[in-house]
């Protein structure tokens, strides 16, 4: 993640309770890990800053079989989480943050053995659609199965991320799927900004919530201080036992 802004700014975080209350979130459609990656497919998960990956899909990489190849595409090294801040140079960021990663995908039980992880070290918090299209298409192959964030999350990196990953999946004939990540924060059961009838649930069971929580925590620069990006209130409503994942 990075500074929060657009819709982020100034909302308050949806209780973690009220999303668990929710009857429609029960009774979203299912998709299975089966359908989201046929086997033979491959997953490339496009992240916009180092921890998205996780926030994102990490029940999803969390559950691959041991050997799975896969794309990791690191939009931004994350630099910009801490605008002006002394002890979080955006020096420091980009080293701690790519480390942080590393050892997150490693609590997720992910073998990177088998991964490529390109770095593209766009500005954080000045993604362009158009940029990340231009080096996306070199990376992505007819028949993969794209990951990204969504193209309203509400925070401009995320939705550059999720438009480019459209339009490069619609060209060369790969799958995508875009997933909600900051938008847990602002919306709320039921919202007519979140386009329901796309969303497809994931399910996932205490042994990958626990993986995906234990990679979170591999955050600490996103963690740290008395205002942290990652607050309390968020976390607990993006370690849900699901994810969703918009057609
Ligand atoms: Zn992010």
């Amino acid at each position: 993640m990075s500074q929060t802004q657009n819709l982020i700014a100034g909302s308050r975080c949806t209780p973690a309770s009220v999303w668990r209350g929710s009857a429609q979130l029960e009774r979203l459609p299912r998709i299975s890990r089966e359908q989201l990656l046929p086997p033979g497919r491959r997953l490339v998960v496009v992240a916009p800053h180092p921890d998205d990956e996780v926030l994102a899909c990490g029940g999803l990489l969390a559950g691959l079989p041991v050997g799975a190849e896969g794309l990791l595409v690191s939009v931004t090294d994350g630099e910009g989480s801490h605008p002006g801040s002394p002890r979080w140079t955006p020096e420091r960021l980009r080293r701690t943050r790519e480390e942080e990663s590393r050892s997150a995908l490693a609590r997720l039980g992910l073998d990177l053995a088998g991964w490529e992880w390109p770095r593209l070290r766009l500005p954080d918090s000045g993604v362009s659609a158009a940029q990340l299209v231009d080096r996306l298409r070199e990376l992505i192959r007819p028949g993969d199965r794209l990951v990204s964030t969504w193209r309203h999350d509400g925070h401009r990196d995320h939705e550059q991320a999720g438009l480019a990953c459209a339009q490069v999946a619609a060209e060369c004939g790969a799958r995508h799927f875009e997933t909600p990540v900051w938008a847990w924060h602002w919306a709320l059961p039921g919202d007519p900004r979140i386009p329901w009838a796309r969303a497809r649930r994931l399910d996932l069971d205490d042994d990958l919530v626990e993986r995906k929580r234990a990679a979170i925590q591999a955050h600490a620069s996103q963690l740290d201080g008395p205002k942290p990006v990652l607050g309390a209130g968020l976390l607990e409503t993006l370690l849900q036992p699901f994810e969703v994942y918009l057609l």
